[in-house]
């Protein structure tokens, strides 16, 4: 009888450890990918990710779009209206696609987590101040989401966000991720330079946004060798380029390809 008692002990024991351990691997997770907590946003972008969240194998494809600036220019291929962007949010939204983030897809990748079953990733290169005028009202009443990436010594300066536009989106649920200190030429540059632009950036955002920066883009797609190294060591989750294509299965982190959209038929012809 008394080793019955004594078993019985030992197995409430056992399965005490055990709660206690499965809610210290939870808690972990969390304080480790902090990207996987329910993300508490205003307006409709939680809804957006929450609701199509589903199976936990990543799309064979998913188109990274790029953007830079959403302004009525109609001779540089860098600007795209507000209204063709709009048009654009709607023909995704009408052929069934969720907008997720860049560091939405690293984690996904990383750790198998879910990703919606027909994500996309818009992405606004530069930083403009168009971003938050333009593109993030019309973001918004779509209950989309996008990841910008600044160029940190253009913060603040004239036609770029500031300080206060950047923590307006990043609350909503914009990420933002570096486009280097400078614009600089990576390829170009010495592993001391491309060290500076790619860390120091890091560092000098993390420290504005009180978030992980986890995602890193090539000033004007130019990279090489020891800058997937910097980003790498620097602590990027991963990195885009201008290579075109949709990120597939095999696609290198650190390389990922983009879909260049200027008008509604880079959509059709590209994305399905
Ligand atoms: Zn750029």
């Amino acid at each position: 009888m008394q080793i019955w008692n004594d078993q019985g002990k030992l197995l409430r024991l056992n399965l005490a450890l055990t709660t206690s351990l499965v809610m210290l691997i939870a808690i972990l997770m969390v304080l480790v990918f902090p990207g996987s907590r329910p993300i508490s946003m205003e307006g409709s972008a939680a809804e957006a990710v929450t609701e199509s969240t589903a199976p936990a194998v990543l799309p064979a494809q998913i188109p990274v779009l790029m953007y830079h600036s959403i302004s009525v220019n109609p001779t540089n291929r860098l600007c795209v209206s507000p209204a063709e962007f709009a048009r654009h949010l709607d023909w995704l939204k009408a052929k069934g696609y969720t907008s997720v983030t860049l560091k939405d897809y690293l984690i996904a990748r990383a750790t198998c987590g879910p990703l919606p079953a027909k994500p996309v990733i818009i992405t606004l290169d530069d930083g403009y101040d168009d971003n938050y005028l333009a593109a993030f009202p019309l973001l918004k009443e779509r209950g989309m989401r996008a990841t910008v990436f600044l160029i940190v010594n253009q913060i603040g300066r004239r036609g770029y966000l500031n300080l206060d536009q950047i923590t307006e989106m990043r609350d909503y649920g914009i990420e933002f991720g570096s486009h280097s200190m400078s614009h600089a030429d990576l390829k170009k540059a010495g592993r001391e330079v491309q060290r500076k632009e790619i860390r120091n950036s890091k560092q000098l955002l993390e420290g504005a946004l009180g978030t992980e920066v986890t995602s890193f883009c090539y000033p004007s797609g130019q990279y090489n060798l020891t800058a997937i190294q910097e980003a790498k060591m620097a602590g990027y989750m991963g990195a885009v380029t201008v290579t075109p294509g949709p990120v597939k299965e095999e696609s290198r982190v650190y390389e990922l390809p983009r879909v260049r959209v200027y008008n509604l038929g880079d959509l059709t012809k590209n994305l399905h």
